[in-house]
Parts: structure tokens; sequence; C-alpha cells
């Protein structure tokens, strides 16, 4: 639907579809790569002591405990820390803070994750998309700018989602010096998992900005918190479009188990060795399925069985209860991604694969 009412940019918009949260209970929920482990206690307990003091006032406007907090845990200064309503709200403001350059493209690999796309439509940034090589993997040096023509910046994903698969250190750097005079954003939503972070690299590149999220490795994606972390005059940047659109960003609860999240480092080491444990052990028996498993970085899997259609088996995972995520997109139509859960309900996946793959195709 369009209406005349409307200004004329949102009728050109195609908005990200973000994966079901199902209203049904029991179900396997293993499509939006959340963590399968619930918050550290010490996070209930500081969202229940927020929830007793002042919620009549506004919050800091700067989540200046927070970024603290954060700053410390990288060895940061608080000045080189952002930080948002979730890392989506992040990256839509470092589109536009960087990115913004007249005639000037984007550069991003063709698969990765689809928002970028939708902050183009909605900033009017041209995208220039950069095909994935051999087995989905990402060359760095195709990151280039056409012969003649300069490009806006650049950003990846790292590990890049849906793949899963992380690139080492070098290759961010590679891509650093590549363009020294515009920002390369790296997301960094499942670094926790197994990948290189880029963070120590921020002191040597004033062009590099390194986002995370709560979302993922921290099970806060209820509380909406993301970060990003660059040197002084990228963050003033970010601080300035935050502070001409919404001065509260982070409410007072978010502030706080944010807070106690990054504090809680056993619990968070914990949890993510886990799922770690299990995305190994998954892998192992999805292959033992016939499937061919991308080597994942990060809290899901990406999956292709040779003699299967992964549009029929997430169909057939979904009547079986099991949720896992399909996206009908070219080359990447015939995988599946799936995120790691708890043991049991990457039992509950692979009995439910088992039986749909003992049916003829
Ligand atoms: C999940 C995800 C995000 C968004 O995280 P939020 O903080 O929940 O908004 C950003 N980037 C990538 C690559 C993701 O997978």
């Amino acid at each position: 639907m369009t209406s005349s009412f409307w200004s004329p940019v949102v009728g050109t918009l195609k908005p990200y579809v973000p994966g079901e949260q199902p209203r049904v209970p029991d179900l396997v929920k293993l499509n939006t790569n959340e963590n399968p482990y619930p918050p550290s206690p010490a996070v209930l307990a500081a969202l229940d002591a927020a929830v007793r003091s002042g919620l009549e006032r506004y919050p800091d406007p700067e989540s200046t405990a927070l970024r603290r907090t954060i700053a410390g845990h990288h060895g940061l200064q608080l000045g080189e820390v952002f930080v948002g309503n979730g890392s989506d709200e992040v990256l839509a403001h470092a589109f536009q803070a960087f990115f913004q350059h007249a005639d000037q493209p984007l550069l991003m690999p063709d698969i990765t994750y689809s928002f970028y796309a939708v902050y183009c439509g909605l900033y009017g940034i041209q995208a220039l998309t950069v095909p994935l090589r051999e087995g989905l993997r990402l060359q760095v040096a195709d990151l280039q700018a056409p012969a003649g023509q300069r490009v806006a910046g650049v950003v990846v994903a790292n590990p890049n989602a849906p793949t899963g698969i992380g690139l080492p250190l070098r290759d961010i750097e590679q891509l650093l010096r590549q363009h020294p005079e515009r920002v390369v954003l790296v997301d960094e939503a499942y670094v926790d998992f197994g990948g290189q972070s880029a963070v120590p690299l921020i002191e040597q590149y004033p062009n590099l900005l390194v986002v995370h999220t709560l979302s993922k490795s921290r099970s806060l994606a209820g509380l909406r918190v993301g970060v990003a972390m660059g040197q002084r005059h990228l963050i003033d940047a970010l601080e300035r479009i935050k502070n001409s659109f919404n001065s509260y960003p982070l409410d007072k609860l978010a502030q706080a188990g944010a807070q106690a999240a990054y504090e809680d480092r056993a619990y968070f080491d914990r949890c993510r060795q886990a799922v770690m444990d299990s995305r190994e052990g998954l892998s192992l028996q999805l292959e033992d399925l016939g499937f061919e498993v991308l080597p994942s970085q990060t809290n899901f899997i990406f999956v292709r069985h040779p003699q299967r259609d992964a549009g029929g088996l997430a169909a057939g995972l979904r009547e079986r209860a099991v949720l896992v995520r399909h996206f009908r997109l070219p080359r990447i139509e015939q995988y599946l991604r799936i995120s790691v859960g708890t043991p049991d309900q990457c039992q509950a996946l692979v009995d439910a694969l088992r039986a749909l793959l003992a049916q003829p195709a």
C-alpha cells in the first residue's frame, strides 16, 4: 500500500524483515541467533534494582557509567565508546554519519547482513556489492573502489552473516589500508564466538569503527543495546547524530542491565563456551546426515544438503516445531541458517532432520 500523505522516500523503502518471533510456546527457536541461555543473574539483579529507583526521572543521556565499563573492558577511553538502542540503531547512525557522500557508493559483500542495504535505501546511499568467492569466502582485495571512482566507505560483518565465516585481523588491516580516507565499519555482532576482534587496531587506524551488540553473546536481545568503538572524532560524529535524533536512546533499565552484563565476565565466558562447544557437536552431527557445513565462528551454522531443497527442509522442520532461517535470496536459497541452541535444542533439530531425510525427497 502507498499513500499520497507519505514523504516520497517512504514508498521506495524495502524494510528489513526480521526472523519470526512466534507466539506459540514450545517451539525450538533456532531462527534469529538469540543466545539459548538467559542473561546473567547479576543482570537480573541490576534490572530489579533499577526498576525500584527513579524511573520517574530521565536516564543519563550519555550512558556514562555503561560506557566507562565498556571502555574499561576493551582498554579504551570513555570518548571512544558510543552506545545505542541495539546495534541496528548504532549502524543506522553510522551509515548516516560516515557513508552519505554524494554519488559515491558504499562497498559491501553481496552476501551479508541484509540490513546494510536497507540503511542504504533509507539514507540515499548507493550500495556497491562485491561477490563472495568460492565457498562464500570474502577476498578483501575485491573490496576496492572501481577505477577512477571514490567510494563512501566499506562495511563488513566479521564474522560474516549469514555465512558464519570469519576474517583474520590481517585482512581487516588490509581493508583499513586500502581505504585510508574512508570509514571501514566492522560489525562484530558475533565476534565473541571465536572471531578475532579489530578493537585493538583502533589506536592505530583513525578510519576504523567497530560495532558490537549485547543481543547475541550477552543474551540481551530483549534489552536492545549496541556499541560502537573508534577514535574520538568518529564517536563525536555519532554523538552529533544521536543528539539530533533521540537524546535518551538507552533507558535506565538498559543501561543498568548492560553494565552488569559486562561486569559478569565469568558468566559471559561460560555461556559463549557452551555455545561454541554445541556448535562443534552440531556441525559434526549434521555432516553425518550429509549436510555441507560452512566453518562457523558464530553462534549459528550455515548449511546445505546436496540432495534436499532448503525451503522444503525449513517447512518440514517447522511442522516438527523447529524454526530455522531460510533466505529466498540468489546464491543462498539452498542454505539454511541454524542458530546454535542448548544441547537439548540441538538434539531436537538433529532428530527432526533425521526424520525428514528418511522420507523420500
Ligand atoms: C543481530 C545482528 C545485529 C543486530 O543486533 P541488535 O543489537 O540486536 O540490533 C547487527 N549485525 C549483525 C550482523 C547481526 O547479526
